[in-house]
């Protein structure tokens, strides 16, 4: 079976270098190993996507000379298979609703950080500090009844304790140089929001279905992500997911040495083009020569 490798994008700002590089390693490696190569439109998320970043998305890609296969899977029109994972890990009794906002979610964290240090996961944000997990159910069904806004959240301690000892085999590299075997470390992240209300979904979900549906055996993605991976292995163990290999690769920087944002223009890859830049141009840009 060749290998399949897939671009992940979400369509919700313009694509730049940190993409291009990205797409460009993804195509290269497919094409090297005779794998395939998919795209995704990750586009959960419907107050930021917009039809004219899709749009551009395609566009930018086939000016990079990137083919795909098609159809496309967009996740929009997938939230029902979403949905039934969430339901299989409620079977599990591992998933609870929280009500806080998300002020109140910051205020519940500054009281505890008047008690010292709270925790925080790998991407900096605070654990989860509220109680809904042992709010009773009478309570719980009671706010579900008002219309109350929740999100669904893992129960961290409990589905990691189920899983055991988690690895993924790494041929790229973490921030700190992690490579080969890695452990994976789900409780950093703590109770992590798997789905709200009003989306069924949420990145770490429906990273994993989508991966598995697809049969991709080579996640191949920035280092940023890396430790998401942990809790992509958790999922992928409690809903019996194939795991593919993955490869985390070094970030785009601009010259101030900062990641690349979807709103810096000089970096787009939109206006890199407007200004006459080649392919060969951009894949010396991001070192892919
Ligand atoms: N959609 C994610 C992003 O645009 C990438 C997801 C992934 O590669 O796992 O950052």
């Amino acid at each position: 079976m060749p290998p399949v490798f897939r671009f992940a994008p979400s369509p919700n700002g313009y694509l730049h270098l940190g993409h291009a590089y990205s797409a460009l390693l993804n195509h290269d490696l497919a094409r090297q190993s005779g794998g395939r190569l998919l795209l995704r439109i990750e586009d959960i998320d419907s107050t930021r996507c917009r039809p004219e970043f899709e749009a551009a998305i395609y566009e930018d890609l086939a000016w990079l000379g990137i083919a795909w296969e098609t159809p496309v899977r967009r996740q929009s029109e997938h939230f029902a298979a979403y949905g039934a994972a969430i339901d299989r890990l409620a079977a599990q009794g591992l998933i609870y609703p929280s009500f806080e906002s998300r002020a109140e979610v910051a205020r519940l964290v500054t009281g505890k950080e008047a008690g010292g240090a709270w925790p925080r996961d790998p991407d900096g944000a605070p654990l989860y500090p509220g109680m809904a997990k042992s709010l009773p159910a009478g309570e719980r069904d009671r706010l579900i009844g008002q219309g109350a806004p929740f999100a669904l959240r893992l129960d961290m301690v409990q589905a990691a304790a189920r899983a055991g000892g988690l690895r993924w085999r790494e041929a790229g590299e973490g921030p700190a140089g992690e490579s080969g075997g890695v452990d994976a470390r789900p409780e950093a992240w703590g109770d992590v929001i798997l789905a709200r209300k009003e989306t069924p979904t949420s990145y770490h979900l429906s990273v994993v279905i989508d991966d598995a549906l697809q049969g991709v055996t080579d996640v191949v993605r920035g280092v940023d992500l890396f430790w998401s991976t942990s809790v992509h292995r958790l999922l992928q163990d409690l809903l019996g997911l194939a795991v593919p290999a993955y490869r985390h690769h070094a970030l785009i920087r601009d010259a101030a040495g900062q990641k690349l944002s979807k709103s810096t223009r000089a970096t787009g890859l939109r206006e890199l083009r407007a200004e006459g830049a080649s392919l060969a141009d951009i894949r010396r840009l991001v070192g892919l020569v």
